[in-house]
Protein backbone atom coordinates (compact mmCIF):
# COMPACT_ATOMS: atom_id res chain seq x y z
CA UNK A 1 0.00 0.00 0.00
CA UNK A 2 1.11 3.50 -0.97
CA UNK A 3 0.84 5.26 2.57
CA UNK A 4 -0.96 9.12 1.98
CA UNK A 5 -1.38 10.84 5.10
CA UNK A 6 -2.31 14.51 5.89
CA UNK A 7 -2.04 17.43 8.03
CA UNK A 8 -5.87 19.42 7.86
CA UNK A 9 -5.03 22.50 10.00
CA UNK A 10 -8.09 24.73 10.37
CA UNK A 11 -6.93 27.89 10.13
CA UNK A 12 -8.32 29.66 13.24
CA UNK A 13 -4.89 30.29 15.12
CA UNK A 14 -0.90 30.55 14.72
CA UNK A 15 0.23 26.96 14.73
CA UNK A 16 1.21 24.99 18.01
CA UNK A 17 3.03 22.19 19.37
CA UNK A 18 -0.10 20.16 19.26
CA UNK A 19 -0.88 20.84 15.69
CA UNK A 20 3.24 20.61 14.46
CA UNK A 21 3.18 17.63 16.44
CA UNK A 22 0.65 16.25 14.15
CA UNK A 23 1.91 17.50 11.12
CA UNK A 24 5.53 16.47 11.97
CA UNK A 25 4.51 12.79 12.79
CA UNK A 26 2.55 12.29 9.38
CA UNK A 27 5.28 14.44 7.49
CA UNK A 28 8.18 11.83 8.83
CA UNK A 29 5.59 8.49 8.98
CA UNK A 30 4.91 8.88 5.02
CA UNK A 31 9.26 9.43 4.22
CA UNK A 32 9.35 6.61 6.48
CA UNK A 33 7.03 4.51 4.57
CA UNK A 34 7.95 6.62 0.90
CA UNK A 35 4.55 7.86 0.84
CA UNK A 36 3.04 11.04 0.51
CA UNK A 37 2.39 14.28 2.98
CA UNK A 38 -0.83 16.18 2.07
CA UNK A 39 -1.72 19.75 3.52
CA UNK A 40 -5.04 20.35 3.37
CA UNK A 41 -6.64 23.65 4.37
CA UNK A 42 -10.45 23.01 6.44
CA UNK A 43 -11.84 26.54 6.43
CA UNK A 44 -15.57 25.52 6.43
CA UNK A 45 -16.33 27.28 9.66
CA UNK A 46 -15.84 30.99 8.16
CA UNK A 47 -17.14 32.32 11.50
CA UNK A 48 -13.63 31.18 13.19
CA UNK A 49 -11.71 31.93 10.12
CA UNK A 50 -8.57 34.02 10.89
CA UNK A 51 -6.18 35.62 8.22
CA UNK A 52 -3.08 35.60 9.71
CA UNK A 53 -3.37 31.78 10.58
CA UNK A 54 -2.37 31.05 7.11
CA UNK A 55 0.86 33.32 6.73
CA UNK A 56 2.12 31.59 10.05
CA UNK A 57 1.43 28.22 8.57
CA UNK A 58 3.32 28.87 5.59
CA UNK A 59 5.79 30.48 7.46
CA UNK A 60 6.26 27.90 10.34
CA UNK A 61 6.87 24.96 8.34
CA UNK A 62 8.71 26.71 5.67
CA UNK A 63 11.27 27.59 8.86
CA UNK A 64 10.99 23.96 10.03
CA UNK A 65 12.25 22.78 6.44
CA UNK A 66 9.25 20.99 6.23
CA UNK A 67 7.36 20.53 2.76
CA UNK A 68 4.26 18.63 1.75
CA UNK A 69 4.28 16.50 -1.77
CA UNK A 70 0.91 17.63 -2.20
CA UNK A 71 -0.90 21.57 -1.25
CA UNK A 72 -2.82 24.64 -1.79
CA UNK A 73 0.97 25.92 -3.10
CA UNK A 74 2.24 23.16 -4.74
CA UNK A 75 -0.66 21.46 -6.24
CA UNK A 76 -1.28 18.12 -6.83
CA UNK A 77 -3.26 15.22 -8.73
CA UNK A 78 -6.43 15.84 -5.77
CA UNK A 79 -6.59 20.06 -5.94
CA UNK A 80 -7.76 22.00 -5.03
CA UNK A 81 -6.17 21.33 -1.44
CA UNK A 82 -8.38 24.19 -0.06
CA UNK A 83 -11.28 22.97 1.32
CA UNK A 84 -13.52 26.54 0.74
CA UNK A 85 -12.75 25.61 -3.13
CA UNK A 86 -14.34 22.25 -3.16
CA UNK A 87 -18.35 23.23 -1.61
CA UNK A 88 -19.58 21.73 -5.27
CA UNK A 89 -18.17 18.37 -3.98
CA UNK A 90 -19.92 18.31 -0.78
CA UNK A 91 -23.15 19.43 -1.79
CA UNK A 92 -23.14 16.70 -4.62
CA UNK A 93 -21.85 13.81 -1.88
CA UNK A 94 -24.93 15.31 0.52
CA UNK A 95 -27.28 14.87 -1.70
CA UNK A 96 -26.40 11.11 -2.70
CA UNK A 97 -26.83 10.38 0.72
CA UNK A 98 -30.19 11.89 1.07
CA UNK A 99 -31.08 9.43 -2.23
CA UNK A 100 -29.65 6.34 -0.54
CA UNK A 101 -31.79 6.95 2.71
CA UNK A 102 -28.96 8.03 5.29
CA UNK A 103 -29.08 11.56 5.31
CA UNK A 104 -32.51 14.37 5.25
CA UNK A 105 -33.08 17.69 5.27
CA UNK A 106 -34.26 19.34 8.19
CA UNK A 107 -36.23 22.39 8.45
CA UNK A 108 -36.83 23.41 11.94
CA UNK A 109 -36.48 26.51 12.91
CA UNK A 110 -33.40 27.60 15.16
CA UNK A 111 -36.07 29.00 17.87
CA UNK A 112 -37.47 25.31 17.64
CA UNK A 113 -34.52 24.20 18.27
CA UNK A 114 -33.67 26.64 21.44
CA UNK A 115 -36.78 25.14 22.74
CA UNK A 116 -35.65 21.56 22.66
CA UNK A 117 -32.18 22.79 23.92
CA UNK A 118 -34.21 24.52 26.76
CA UNK A 119 -36.39 21.49 27.66
CA UNK A 120 -33.50 19.32 27.72
CA UNK A 121 -31.22 20.98 30.09
CA UNK A 122 -34.34 22.07 32.63
CA UNK A 123 -34.72 17.60 32.26
CA UNK A 124 -31.66 17.04 32.84
CA UNK A 125 -31.55 15.08 29.01
CA UNK A 126 -28.51 14.42 26.68
CA UNK A 127 -28.93 17.67 24.62
CA UNK A 128 -28.97 17.06 21.11
CA UNK A 129 -31.35 17.53 18.04
CA UNK A 130 -34.62 15.29 18.69
CA UNK A 131 -34.56 13.43 14.83
CA UNK A 132 -37.56 15.71 14.47
CA UNK A 133 -37.70 16.03 10.20
CA UNK A 134 -36.16 12.48 9.88
CA UNK A 135 -39.35 11.43 8.71
CA UNK A 136 -41.57 14.30 7.29
CA UNK A 137 -44.01 13.03 4.84
CA UNK A 138 -43.20 14.45 0.77
CA UNK A 139 -46.09 16.58 1.57
CA UNK A 140 -44.56 18.04 4.96
CA UNK A 141 -41.20 18.78 2.92
CA UNK A 142 -43.10 20.46 0.18
CA UNK A 143 -45.09 22.79 2.23
CA UNK A 144 -41.84 24.04 4.50
CA UNK A 145 -39.97 24.71 0.61
CA UNK A 146 -43.42 26.39 -0.33
CA UNK A 147 -42.24 28.83 2.56
CA UNK A 148 -38.90 29.38 1.44
CA UNK A 149 -37.04 27.73 4.15
CA UNK A 150 -33.78 26.93 3.79
CA UNK A 151 -32.96 23.03 4.95
CA UNK A 152 -29.83 21.72 6.09
CA UNK A 153 -28.98 18.50 5.73
CA UNK A 154 -28.69 16.00 8.62
CA UNK A 155 -27.03 12.43 9.12
CA UNK A 156 -29.30 9.74 10.03
CA UNK A 157 -27.65 8.25 12.86
CA UNK A 158 -28.82 4.15 12.95
CA UNK A 159 -30.79 3.81 15.98
CA UNK A 160 -29.33 0.29 17.01
CA UNK A 161 -26.63 -1.21 16.71
CA UNK A 162 -23.21 0.16 17.68
CA UNK A 163 -20.14 1.17 15.98
CA UNK A 164 -16.30 0.35 16.39
CA UNK A 165 -13.61 2.71 15.65
CA UNK A 166 -10.31 0.89 15.04
CA UNK A 167 -7.44 2.55 16.17
CA UNK A 168 -3.67 1.82 16.08
CA UNK A 169 -2.63 2.80 19.22
CA UNK A 170 -5.66 2.57 21.29
CA UNK A 171 -7.22 -0.42 19.97
CA UNK A 172 -10.73 -0.59 19.17
CA UNK A 173 -12.91 1.69 20.61
CA UNK A 174 -16.58 0.58 20.31
CA UNK A 175 -19.71 3.11 20.81
CA UNK A 176 -23.61 2.48 20.73
CA UNK A 177 -24.88 4.32 17.80
CA UNK A 178 -27.50 5.53 20.43
CA UNK A 179 -25.16 7.24 22.41
CA UNK A 180 -23.53 9.06 18.59
CA UNK A 181 -25.00 12.47 18.27
CA UNK A 182 -28.31 12.39 17.11
CA UNK A 183 -28.13 13.58 13.77
CA UNK A 184 -25.31 15.57 13.14
CA UNK A 185 -25.63 18.31 10.54
CA UNK A 186 -23.33 17.70 7.84
CA UNK A 187 -24.50 20.34 5.63
CA UNK A 188 -25.86 23.88 6.50
CA UNK A 189 -28.30 26.02 5.14
CA UNK A 190 -26.16 28.16 3.12
CA UNK A 191 -24.30 25.16 1.69
CA UNK A 192 -21.32 25.04 3.75
CA UNK A 193 -20.60 21.57 4.95
CA UNK A 194 -19.81 21.26 8.27
CA UNK A 195 -16.66 19.53 9.15
CA UNK A 196 -17.73 16.12 9.70
CA UNK A 197 -19.09 15.91 6.28
CA UNK A 198 -15.89 17.81 4.42
CA UNK A 199 -13.28 15.89 6.65
CA UNK A 200 -14.57 12.46 5.72
CA UNK A 201 -15.22 13.37 2.09
CA UNK A 202 -11.95 14.60 1.38
CA UNK A 203 -9.63 12.07 3.11
CA UNK A 204 -11.89 9.29 0.52
CA UNK A 205 -11.69 11.51 -2.17
CA UNK A 206 -7.79 12.06 -2.00
CA UNK A 207 -6.76 8.20 -1.31
CA UNK A 208 -5.46 8.96 2.34
CA UNK A 209 -4.37 5.68 3.65
CA UNK A 210 -3.85 6.53 7.94
CA UNK A 211 -5.10 9.38 9.95
CA UNK A 212 -2.84 10.22 12.69
CA UNK A 213 -3.85 13.27 14.53
CA UNK A 214 -5.06 14.25 18.15
CA UNK A 215 -6.58 12.06 20.47
CA UNK A 216 -9.43 15.29 21.13
CA UNK A 217 -11.16 13.73 17.33
CA UNK A 218 -11.59 10.26 19.43
CA UNK A 219 -15.28 11.25 20.06
CA UNK A 220 -16.24 11.61 16.05
CA UNK A 221 -14.26 9.25 15.18
CA UNK A 222 -17.51 6.82 15.50
CA UNK A 223 -19.44 9.00 13.70
CA UNK A 224 -16.91 9.48 10.29
CA UNK A 225 -16.98 5.71 10.63
CA UNK A 226 -20.43 5.80 10.28
CA UNK A 227 -20.31 7.96 7.30
CA UNK A 228 -17.78 6.15 5.47
CA UNK A 229 -20.27 2.89 5.66
CA UNK A 230 -23.14 5.13 4.85
CA UNK A 231 -20.87 5.63 1.64
CA UNK A 232 -19.87 2.45 0.78
CA UNK A 233 -16.14 3.54 1.60
CA UNK A 234 -13.57 1.87 3.37
CA UNK A 235 -12.41 3.86 6.36
CA UNK A 236 -9.12 4.57 6.48
CA UNK A 237 -6.50 3.13 9.53
CA UNK A 238 -6.95 5.63 12.71
CA UNK A 239 -4.41 5.91 14.88
CA UNK A 240 -4.78 8.70 17.48
CA UNK A 241 -1.66 10.65 19.33
CA UNK A 242 -1.77 10.85 22.68
CA UNK A 243 -2.24 14.12 24.52
CA UNK A 244 0.00 16.86 25.41
CA UNK A 245 0.32 17.69 28.62
CA UNK A 246 1.94 20.59 31.03
CA UNK A 247 3.61 19.85 33.77
CA UNK A 248 0.43 19.89 35.91
CA UNK A 249 -1.25 17.21 33.89
CA UNK A 250 -3.62 20.09 32.35
CA UNK A 251 -3.60 19.68 28.58
CA UNK A 252 -0.71 21.97 26.89
CA UNK A 253 -2.28 25.48 26.70
CA UNK A 254 -0.81 29.04 27.27
CA UNK A 255 -1.53 29.00 31.17
CA UNK A 256 1.56 27.21 31.13
CA UNK A 257 3.97 29.47 28.79
CA UNK A 258 3.89 29.61 24.68
CA UNK A 259 2.53 27.00 22.83
CA UNK A 260 2.76 28.89 19.24
CA UNK A 261 5.84 27.96 17.43
CA UNK A 262 6.24 31.48 16.18
CA UNK A 263 6.52 32.37 19.75
CA UNK A 264 9.36 29.91 20.31
CA UNK A 265 11.05 31.19 16.88
CA UNK A 266 10.79 34.90 18.28
CA UNK A 267 12.32 33.75 21.37
CA UNK A 268 15.54 32.49 19.73
CA UNK A 269 14.67 28.72 19.27
CA UNK A 270 16.28 26.74 16.29
CA UNK A 271 14.02 24.56 14.38
CA UNK A 272 16.29 21.47 14.72
CA UNK A 273 15.48 21.78 18.43
CA UNK A 274 12.11 22.32 18.10
CA UNK A 275 12.09 19.28 15.59
CA UNK A 276 13.75 17.16 17.67
CA UNK A 277 12.02 17.73 20.90
CA UNK A 278 8.44 17.71 19.66
CA UNK A 279 9.40 14.57 17.76
CA UNK A 280 9.90 12.83 21.53
CA UNK A 281 6.13 14.09 22.68
CA UNK A 282 4.70 11.03 22.44
CA UNK A 283 6.93 8.86 20.39
CA UNK A 284 10.58 7.09 20.91
CA UNK A 285 12.88 5.47 19.00
CA UNK A 286 14.64 3.38 22.32
CA UNK A 287 14.81 3.67 25.97
CA UNK A 288 18.22 5.97 25.77
CA UNK A 289 18.76 8.25 22.17
CA UNK A 290 17.35 11.70 22.62
CA UNK A 291 19.16 13.38 19.58
CA UNK A 292 17.64 12.79 16.47
CA UNK A 293 17.91 15.36 13.22
CA UNK A 294 14.97 15.78 10.97
CA UNK A 295 16.58 13.10 8.70
CA UNK A 296 17.14 10.91 11.38
CA UNK A 297 13.35 11.26 11.53
CA UNK A 298 12.15 10.33 8.38
CA UNK A 299 14.23 7.16 8.20
CA UNK A 300 13.71 5.97 11.69
CA UNK A 301 10.09 7.13 12.51
CA UNK A 302 7.23 4.44 12.87
CA UNK A 303 4.13 4.33 14.64
CA UNK A 304 5.02 0.78 16.55
CA UNK A 305 7.15 3.40 18.99
CA UNK A 306 4.34 5.88 19.61
CA UNK A 307 3.57 5.96 23.14
CA UNK A 308 -0.22 5.23 24.56
CA UNK A 309 0.43 7.65 27.71
CA UNK A 310 0.23 11.43 27.50
CA UNK A 311 3.21 13.12 26.72
CA UNK A 312 4.65 16.12 29.09
CA UNK A 313 6.01 19.29 27.51
CA UNK A 314 8.47 19.89 29.47
CA UNK A 315 9.77 24.01 28.65
CA UNK A 316 13.25 23.41 30.38
CA UNK A 317 14.11 20.06 28.66
CA UNK A 318 13.59 22.45 25.36
CA UNK A 319 15.50 24.42 26.71
CA UNK A 320 18.12 22.09 27.17
CA UNK A 321 17.81 20.85 23.69
CA UNK A 322 18.26 23.95 22.14
CA UNK A 323 21.23 24.71 24.10
CA UNK A 324 22.78 21.58 22.71
CA UNK A 325 21.88 22.62 19.17
CA UNK A 326 23.24 25.84 19.81
CA UNK A 327 26.27 24.71 21.32
CA UNK A 328 26.76 22.49 17.50
CA UNK A 329 26.29 25.11 15.36
CA UNK A 330 29.20 26.31 13.70
CA UNK A 331 30.50 29.49 14.26
CA UNK A 332 29.72 31.76 10.98
CA UNK A 333 26.02 29.75 10.88
CA UNK A 334 25.45 30.91 14.61
CA UNK A 335 26.53 34.76 13.67
CA UNK A 336 24.60 34.56 10.49
CA UNK A 337 21.51 33.67 13.07
CA UNK A 338 21.98 36.21 16.07
CA UNK A 339 22.01 39.09 13.38
CA UNK A 340 18.48 39.39 13.52
CA UNK A 341 17.94 39.01 17.05
CA UNK A 342 20.84 41.72 17.45
CA UNK A 343 18.88 43.98 15.44
CA UNK A 344 15.85 43.36 17.05
CA UNK A 345 17.01 44.55 20.44
CA UNK A 346 18.90 47.73 18.45
CA UNK A 347 22.42 46.41 18.99
CA UNK A 348 23.12 46.46 15.33
CA UNK A 349 21.06 49.04 13.11
CA UNK A 350 19.49 47.54 9.54
CA UNK A 351 22.96 47.53 7.64
CA UNK A 352 25.61 46.97 10.24
CA UNK A 353 29.10 47.50 8.95
CA UNK A 354 31.76 45.12 7.88
CA UNK A 355 33.96 45.61 11.13
CA UNK A 356 30.22 45.45 13.24
CA UNK A 357 29.31 41.67 11.64
CA UNK A 358 33.19 40.87 11.96
CA UNK A 359 32.46 41.96 15.70
CA UNK A 360 29.97 39.76 15.87
CA UNK A 361 31.48 36.78 14.20
CA UNK A 362 34.66 37.19 16.67
CA UNK A 363 32.17 37.24 19.89
CA UNK A 364 30.25 34.18 18.63
CA UNK A 365 33.33 31.86 20.29
CA UNK A 366 32.40 34.08 23.82
CA UNK A 367 28.28 33.14 23.99
CA UNK A 368 28.21 30.40 22.30
CA UNK A 369 28.41 28.16 25.34
CA UNK A 370 26.43 30.09 27.79
CA UNK A 371 23.17 30.88 25.27
CA UNK A 372 19.60 29.25 26.08
CA UNK A 373 17.87 30.84 23.30
CA UNK A 374 19.15 33.42 20.27
CA UNK A 375 17.62 35.82 22.22
CA UNK A 376 19.86 35.60 24.98
CA UNK A 377 22.78 37.20 22.77
CA UNK A 378 21.66 41.14 22.42
CA UNK A 379 22.18 41.69 26.60
CA UNK A 380 25.15 39.63 26.57
CA UNK A 381 27.02 41.38 23.45
CA UNK A 382 25.41 45.07 23.20
CA UNK A 383 28.97 45.62 25.63
CA UNK A 384 30.84 45.37 22.49
CA UNK A 385 28.63 47.70 19.80
CA UNK A 386 27.76 50.65 22.80
CA UNK A 387 29.02 52.10 25.63
CA UNK A 388 26.69 51.37 28.64
CA UNK A 389 24.01 54.40 29.04
CA UNK A 390 24.81 54.48 33.01
CA UNK A 391 26.16 52.78 35.82
CA UNK A 392 24.63 51.14 38.70
CA UNK A 393 27.64 51.65 41.40
CA UNK A 394 26.24 49.45 43.52
CA UNK A 395 27.23 46.88 40.95
CA UNK A 396 30.69 48.53 40.53
CA UNK A 397 31.12 48.06 44.23
CA UNK A 398 32.34 44.57 45.51
CA UNK A 399 30.47 44.20 49.10
CA UNK A 400 33.56 44.22 50.64
CA UNK A 401 35.14 47.20 49.53
CA UNK A 402 33.78 50.62 49.46
CA UNK A 403 33.64 53.57 46.80
CA UNK A 404 37.42 54.79 47.76
CA UNK A 405 39.01 51.45 47.80
CA UNK A 406 36.90 50.12 44.24
CA UNK A 407 38.48 53.67 43.00
CA UNK A 408 42.17 52.70 44.20
CA UNK A 409 41.71 49.15 42.89
CA UNK A 410 40.39 50.03 39.39
CA UNK A 411 43.13 52.77 39.10
CA UNK A 412 46.06 50.16 40.18
CA UNK A 413 44.39 48.03 37.00
CA UNK A 414 45.02 50.63 34.42
CA UNK A 415 48.22 50.04 33.72
CA UNK A 416 47.80 46.07 33.82
CA UNK A 417 46.10 46.74 30.16
CA UNK A 418 49.13 47.60 28.39
CA UNK A 419 50.71 44.68 29.18
CA UNK A 420 47.75 42.73 27.38
CA UNK A 421 49.46 43.41 24.14
CA UNK A 422 50.95 39.71 22.47
CA UNK A 423 49.61 38.04 25.25
CA UNK A 424 46.74 35.58 25.09
CA UNK A 425 43.68 35.73 27.41
CA UNK A 426 44.95 33.20 29.95
CA UNK A 427 48.60 35.60 30.10
CA UNK A 428 46.67 38.31 30.85
CA UNK A 429 44.23 37.42 33.53
CA UNK A 430 47.78 36.47 35.24
CA UNK A 431 48.66 39.83 34.77
CA UNK A 432 45.69 40.63 37.35
CA UNK A 433 46.30 37.54 39.25
CA UNK A 434 49.57 38.65 40.32
CA UNK A 435 48.35 42.25 41.03
CA UNK A 436 45.33 41.24 43.22
CA UNK A 437 48.25 39.09 45.45
CA UNK A 438 50.23 41.92 45.77
CA UNK A 439 46.97 44.26 47.18
CA UNK A 440 46.23 41.09 49.30
CA UNK A 441 42.73 40.74 48.00
CA UNK A 442 40.58 37.60 45.82
CA UNK A 443 41.07 38.19 42.12
CA UNK A 444 37.20 38.06 42.53
CA UNK A 445 37.42 41.18 44.06
CA UNK A 446 39.51 43.05 41.71
CA UNK A 447 37.95 41.36 38.52
CA UNK A 448 34.59 42.50 39.28
CA UNK A 449 34.45 46.14 39.11
CA UNK A 450 36.51 45.74 35.91
CA UNK A 451 34.22 43.44 34.47
CA UNK A 452 31.18 45.82 35.26
CA UNK A 453 33.28 49.12 34.05
CA UNK A 454 33.80 47.46 31.14
CA UNK A 455 30.50 45.59 30.05
CA UNK A 456 28.34 47.64 32.12
CA UNK A 457 27.17 44.41 34.06
CA UNK A 458 28.00 42.03 36.38
CA UNK A 459 27.11 39.26 34.23
CA UNK A 460 29.04 39.14 30.89
CA UNK A 461 30.95 36.67 28.27
CA UNK A 462 34.51 35.87 29.54
CA UNK A 463 36.26 39.24 30.96
CA UNK A 464 39.78 39.04 29.29
CA UNK A 465 38.49 37.87 25.71
CA UNK A 466 35.66 40.77 26.11
CA UNK A 467 38.40 43.40 26.68
CA UNK A 468 40.80 41.70 24.20
CA UNK A 469 37.38 42.30 21.42
CA UNK A 470 37.04 45.99 23.16
CA UNK A 471 39.79 46.99 22.83
CA UNK A 472 42.28 48.15 25.24
CA UNK A 473 41.52 51.92 24.16
CA UNK A 474 38.05 51.13 24.64
CA UNK A 475 38.67 49.27 28.16
CA UNK A 476 40.59 52.07 29.84
CA UNK A 477 38.22 54.45 28.77
CA UNK A 478 35.33 52.72 30.81
CA UNK A 479 37.29 52.43 33.60
CA UNK A 480 38.38 55.71 33.94
CA UNK A 481 35.04 57.28 33.59
CA UNK A 482 33.91 54.59 36.18
CA UNK A 483 37.11 55.54 38.38
CA UNK A 484 35.35 59.58 37.87
CA UNK A 485 32.31 58.44 38.91
CA UNK A 486 33.84 57.24 41.82
CA UNK A 487 35.73 60.47 42.73
CA UNK A 488 32.14 62.46 42.48
CA UNK A 489 30.57 59.74 44.56
CA UNK A 490 33.70 59.61 47.10
CA UNK A 491 33.44 63.87 47.04
CA UNK A 492 29.48 64.32 47.64
CA UNK A 493 29.89 61.57 50.49
CA UNK A 494 32.69 62.72 52.31
N1 LIG B 1 -9.39 20.49 10.76
C1 LIG B 1 -9.19 19.61 11.86
C2 LIG B 1 -8.25 20.32 12.86
O1 LIG B 1 -8.23 21.49 12.85
C3 LIG B 1 -8.63 18.30 11.38
C4 LIG B 1 -8.74 17.17 12.35
C5 LIG B 1 -8.36 15.90 11.63
O2 LIG B 1 -7.15 15.69 11.48
O3 LIG B 1 -9.23 15.18 11.18
O4 LIG B 1 -7.52 19.76 13.62
ZN1 LIG C 1 -35.70 19.43 11.84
Amino acid sequence: MDVRVRYAPSPTGLQHIGGVRSALFNFFFARSQGGSFILRIEDTDQSRYDEESLRDLYETFAWLGIHWDEGPDVGGRFAPYVQSQRFALYQEHARRLIESGHAYECFCSEQRLERIRKIQTANKMAPGYDRHCRNLTEAEIAESRMQGIKPVVRFKVPLEGSTVLHDLLLGDIERKNEDVNPDPVLLKSDGFPTYHLANVIDDHLMEITHILRAQEWVPSGPLHVLLYEAFGWEPPIYCHLPMVMGADGQKLSKRHGSTAVREFREAGYLPEAIINYVSLLGWSYDDTREFFSREDLERLFTLERLNKAPAVFDYKKLDWFNGQYIRQKDAEALAQQLLPFLKNAGVLGDSPSPQQLALVRAAVPLVQERLRVLADAPSLLRFLFEEPASYNLEEVIPKKLDAPRTRAVLTSALPLLAGFKGRTDEESEELFRAKAEELGMKLGDLLMPVRVAVTGTRISPPLFASMRLLGIERVRARIERVINLLSNEVQTNG
